[in-house]
């Protein structure tokens, strides 16, 4: 409870900036913070987590033994998870992200395929973006999911090496020619013997984690996890 005082300051405040759910752009109630209630009954998950053969396991089948690999909602033009993806992305909205993060880690921790991590690592983000942006918006998402997935984020073992051109225009071929050498693992003995999850904000057509993956499999003994908070797969 607050006291009347506090509640008024509050009022005035939202009435001079008001608040708006990072799903759908809608002024968000009093009771309500970050995502409105009807933004989060209504997020498209996927179910994918819980089926070891699912449309995102099925990309990395035949290129890379990953222990599971999936992503935990729809990502569709203008839907909610593109909101949300967007205000983490370019508004600085890192609550967009904390929430995004803690909702995929709901998913996730219902799976028993995702039982036993040991700790998220991040898809890492090239410097110079990381120096515009303020921040890997990956490792963002990993912060929200640390909790409930009762593990530690580790952000500095696996590193971007070069810089890489964008990948939106590319073919399959081109995108993997781009990143296959531009990620190092610093130290293999840390996750040697370790269950990695490794975690990206949006997969498409897998390079990314694929480059990743190949490198952190290089530590002896350890196990990969793939989730990503969302896919356009359908
Ligand atoms: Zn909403």
């Amino acid at each position: 409870m607050k006291l009347p005082k506090i509640q008024l300051i509050d009022d005035v405040l939202s009435l001079l900036y008001p608040q708006v759910c990072a799903a759908c752009g809608t002024l968000l109630y009093r009771n309500e913070e970050i995502v409105c209630l009807s933004c989060r009954v209504l997020l498209p998950k996927t179910g994918f987590e819980k089926d070891e053969n699912n449309p995102i396991s099925r990309i990395f089948w035949g290129r890379i033994p990953f222990n599971s690999a999936s992503a935990c909602f729809f990502f569709s033009k203008k839907g909610k998870i593109q909101h949300l993806i967007h205000e983490l992305k370019y508004k600085k909205n890192i609550d967009a992200g904390l929430f995004l993060g803690n909702e995929t880690a709901k998913e996730l921790s219902q799976s028993s395929l995702y039982q036993g991590i040991d700790f998220i690592v991040p898809v890492p983000l090239h410097p110079k973006k990381i120096q515009k942006r303020g921040y890997n918006q990956s490792e963002i998402i990993g912060k929200g999911m640390t909790e409930l997935l009762g593990c530690k984020l580790n952000s500095t073992n696996l590193n971007r090496a070069v810089a890489s051109t964008t990948q939106t225009k590319k073919s399959r071929f081109a995108r993997w020619e781009n990143v296959k050498d531009i990620f190092v693992l610093n130290r293999p003995e840390e996750f040697a013997g370790k269950h990695i999850l490794l975690i990206d904000d949006v997969i498409t057509t897998g390079s990314t984690i694929e480059a990743c993956g190949r490198v952190l499999l290089q530590a002896p003994g350890i196990k990969v996890s793939v989730a990503a908070a969302a896919c356009a797969v359908s």
